[in-house]
């Protein structure tokens, strides 16, 4: 299977290419398609399997059309740290090169003034640690219900961190008719639980 069999756009396609990649890895193979067809996913991934560029590039995709609004993010990806955190917003800017979108990164231990000033002009792709996400939001900082897309990345590490019940309130935010990819090594009964709660018929991949 090809790149160019999956869905994405032309401009995608060609950030993929400059990139150096050829082939889809397995997740990227079953992760794609559906996600632009807006399902929900449960992926069972490590990191080092593509995971990131599975939910990264069909993303770009579905909110190349449409426009952000001051301080309601389009989408939200929560991290379980601010290396991850950083690491995804760094393939945004790789493979979004051609289309012109917004992110801000919420993290802790930087200054929250920057951040606040990103999310007043408006976000398409909020990538956001937990703990600095509820923080904002109980300031008055961010609305929630104008995000349609949610990933919960590292599912299992954030547990391993404490930060189920932050990733519960933040769900409960969120419009109840979004899309929902959650992505995690392994699939403990905590992680289980929150999967058949917050997500839709999800399509289980495993790789
Ligand atoms: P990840 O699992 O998302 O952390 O990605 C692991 C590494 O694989 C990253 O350094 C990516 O740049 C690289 N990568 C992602 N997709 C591909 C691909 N289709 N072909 C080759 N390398 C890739």
């Amino acid at each position: 299977m090809k790149f160019a069999d999956l869905g994405l756009s032309a401009e995608t396609l060609r950030a993929v290419t400059e990139a150096g990649y050829d082939t889809p890895t397995p997740i990227q193979q079953q992760a794609i398609s559906p996600v632009l067809m807006m399902k929900d996913i449960i992926g069972i991934a490590q990191t080092g399997t593509g995971k990131t560029a599975s939910f990264v590039l069909p993303m770009i995709d579905i909110l190349a059309e449409g426009r952000s609004r001051a301080r309601m993010p389009r989408s939200l990806i929560l991290e379980p740290t601010r290396e991850l955190a950083a690491q995804v917003a760094e393939n945004f800017e790789k493979y979004g090169k051609y289309h012109k979108l917004s992110m801000a990164l919420l993290i802790g231990g930087v200054s929250m003034g920057d951040q606040i000033k990103a999310l007043e002009k408006g976000v398409d792709v909020l990538i956001a640690t937990p703990g600095r996400l509820m923080d904002l939001f109980e300031r008055g900082k961010i609305m929630l219900n104008g995000c349609s897309l949610l990933v919960i990345d590292e599912a299992d590490r954030m547990l391993d961190m404490g930060f189920i019940p932050d990733i519960e309130s933040i769900c409960t935010k969120l419009p109840a008719n979004r899309q929902t990819l959650l992505f995690s090594a392994t699939m403990p009964p905590p992680i289980k639980k929150l999967a058949d709660k917050f997500l839709t018929n999800p399509k289980y991949i495993e790789v």
